[in-house]
């Protein structure tokens, strides 16, 4: 696509590079942007900038925070002996929107993938060791995708588990989430069934 500005064009260029954001989309969105008054659109620019900039991460279980601790950590009538443990922010979403899970998280910023080179220690694994070795959990629930890399996850945290000899319950999402899945995909009702009947990890 040639543009008869290069101001038009590099914006298209910067849209074009988020996710599912194809080019005509984002010749949409400019153009969009370009009809709104000027301060809009500086508002616009700098919400992201200051969500970029101050974001932060919760030191207990790496979910987004405004603060040192995530409203979910320092919520007072969350159960904090359960731990649903997942792989990104958008899974706390998910599970969050079923508005019936009532323990806490943690974020281990992907699973054990061998094949990208992603090691245990490219995780949050130590960090949740620690928090399982100061005897605050009783149950971690084991909710990552139902796919080979998962797997290697659950199976992994388990052998060290008992490696440490930690007495802790672990326990896997139930039916409905089909091997090879995304959880983030899984709708609500599934998702919330999944967590109310989990199954021991075996
Ligand atoms: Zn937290």
């Amino acid at each position: 696509m040639e543009f008869p500005s290069k101001l038009i064009s590099d914006s298209v260029e910067v849209f074009s590079k988020l996710p599912g954001i194809g080019k005509k989309t984002a010749l949409r969105l400019v153009l969009h942007l370009l009809n709104q008054p000027i301060e809009d659109v500086r508002d616009f620019g700098q919400t992201i900038i200051r969500m970029r900039e101050s974001i932060k991460y919760c030191k207990k279980c790496h979910n987004i925070s405004d603060g040192e601790v995530c409203s979910i950590c320092s919520n007072r009538s969350r159960q904090k002996q359960l731990v649903c443990v997942v792989e990104t922010l958008r899974d706390v979403l998910a599970i969050e929107n079923t508005q019936n899970y009532r323990g806490i998280y943690h974020v281990l910023g992907g699973v054990i993938s061998p094949l990208e080179g992603v090691g245990p220690e490219k995780l949050q694994i130590s960090s949740l060791f620690e928090r399982i070795q100061s005897g605050e959990i009783t149950e971690l629930i084991m909710a990552l995708s139902p796919t080979m890399e998962g797997d290697t996850t659950v199976f992994y945290i388990n052998k060290k588990l008992q490696e440490e000899q930690l007495d802790v319950k672990v326990t896997m999402l139930a039916r409905g989430v089909s091997f090879g899945g995304e959880l983030q995909y899984v709708d609500e009702v599934t998702l919330s069934r999944a967590l109310a009947t989990r199954l021991p990890y075996e």
